[in-house]
């Protein structure tokens, strides 16, 4: 059976970054740039106004204050039409272009009208510059600003509206087809009758893609049956990811391997030794230009979120050309803990600062059929293969489940 670490080398193999394509602006949140990104104008496009106020000649004020003629007034979005000279001031808004002539603009909080075109400006400190933003100190017209790998965060997306950009080249999201399967499984709004549980696997599924920066696309639930089984894979396979829930074990209605082999998915590997998610199940379908990784994850739902974690988020990383959001650390257990088994065992847990460096605890927890269990974990520790008591103060690895 393979190790953790070589089954997701084995993933990562069979991933291929997605091609870029043109996104518009508006979707671009959160993708990596694939074209360096140049400005088309200068930023501001003007020598601007600061504040609201008067331009004038630094000069004038040189005595601390000085009568003024009123020349005209220009706001935001207006071109300025008269050169301010000696005793002159155009009356000005914050963003508006800086008259020829003024090299300062005083603020309207400094200013006493005399009548309608003549005032008293009262500014000691004024000097040439003061509240003038100049032309292309933000931005240069043909400087490159970004380039390609850079995130799209809020901040690039408003330089890329500044530069004119309402389509951008950027790496997609890899949309990722969810599909759970079992007939014993109900939708959410449902009541289960006797037998039947909801589906937990398919909603939680759709949540860590999206958690993930990936798109889901769900798909609802399949039953343990080859024809339906087939219907609803082959709707997965138009994606780039496919991930199924369930039907990978050893039951007389597993029949998702069997399936997946037909429809023509090649099986990279059948069960890992892990704990929970040992009957994983990974292979990868390819046709013409196209490749699509299939996961399927057992159904146990916390199985489904460990093998989500270990192989499938990093694979999702790697699609999108990012490096892998994986967080992992080094922490000390707060209480004992014994280790059983041939397999590495995550185990749902909590982190602690106390001041002491990372400290974990584990949650008590009833195994892989208990979702609920993990409401209190924020992490998964990991117990090494093998017969082993863990004392407090002990070391261990952790993984810390993002969001
Ligand atoms: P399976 O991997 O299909 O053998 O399922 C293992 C266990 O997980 C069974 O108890 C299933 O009922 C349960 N299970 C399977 N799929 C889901 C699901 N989508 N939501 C909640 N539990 C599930
Ligand atoms: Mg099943």
């Amino acid at each position: 059976m393979l190790t953790v670490e070589v089954a997701l080398q084995k993933v990562l193999t069979h991933a291929t970054k997605l091609a870029p394509r043109t996104h518009p602006l508006e979707a671009a949140l959160g993708l990596l740039l694939a074209e360096p990104i140049a400005s088309d104008i200068d930023s501001p496009p003007h020598d601007k106004a600061l504040v609201d106020g008067y331009a004038i000649q630094a000069a004038d004020l040189s005595t601390g204050q000085a009568e003024f003629e009123i020349l005209e007034e220009v706001t935001a979005g207006d071109v300025p039409r008269l050169t301010v000279t000696p005793g002159t001031t155009t009356r000005i808004m914050t963003g508006a272009p800086l008259p020829a002539g003024a090299d300062a603009v005083v603020m309207i909080e400094y200013s006493e009208l005399r009548d309608e075109t003549h005032l008293l400006l009262v500014d000691a400190s004024a000097k040439p510059n003061q509240n003038i933003m100049r032309r292309a100190t933000s931005l240069a017209k043909g400087t490159t600003l970004l380039h390609p790998g850079a995130l799209l965060r809020p901040i690039e997306i408003g330089v890329l509206a500044e530069v004119g950009r309402s389509q951008i080249l950027a790496t997609p999201r890899p949309r990722v087809a969810c599909l759970a399967t079992g007939n014993e499984l109900v939708e959410t709004s449902e009541t289960p009758p006797p037998g039947k549980i909801r589906n937990s696997n398919g909603p939680m599924l759709a949540a860590l893609v999206a958690d993930a920066n990936a798109t889901p696309v769900a798909l609802g639930i399949a039953k343990d049956e080859r024809e339906h089984l087939t219907e609803c894979i082959r709707k997965g396979l138009e994606s780039d990811v496919l991930i199924l829930s369930g039907g990978v074990s050893a039951g007389v209605l597993d029949l998702v391997p069997s399936v997946l082999t037909e429809l023509g998915v090649k099986e990279v590997f059948h069960k890992v030794q892990l704990k929970p998610g040992k009957p994983l199940w990974f292979g990868v379908w390819e046709n013409e230009d196209r490749r699509v990784l299939v996961f399927g994850l057992p159904g146990n739902p916390v199985s489904t979120l460990v093998c989500f974690h270990l192989f499938v988020r990093p694979a999702l990383d790697y699609l999108a050309g990012r490096k892998s959001s994986w967080q992992t650390c080094r922490a000390q257990l707060t209480a004992p803990f014994q280790q059983r088994g041939d397999r590495p065992t995550f185990h749902p847990a909590r982190m602690h600062d106390l001041g002491l460096g990372p400290m974990v605890e584990t949650v008590p927890w009833r195994g892989s059929g208990d979702l609920a269990g993990l409401l209190a974990a924020d992490s998964l520790a990991l117990f090494p293969a093998g017969e082993e008591s863990f004392s407090p103060g002990d070391e261990i690895d952790v993984i810390l489940l993002k969001a």
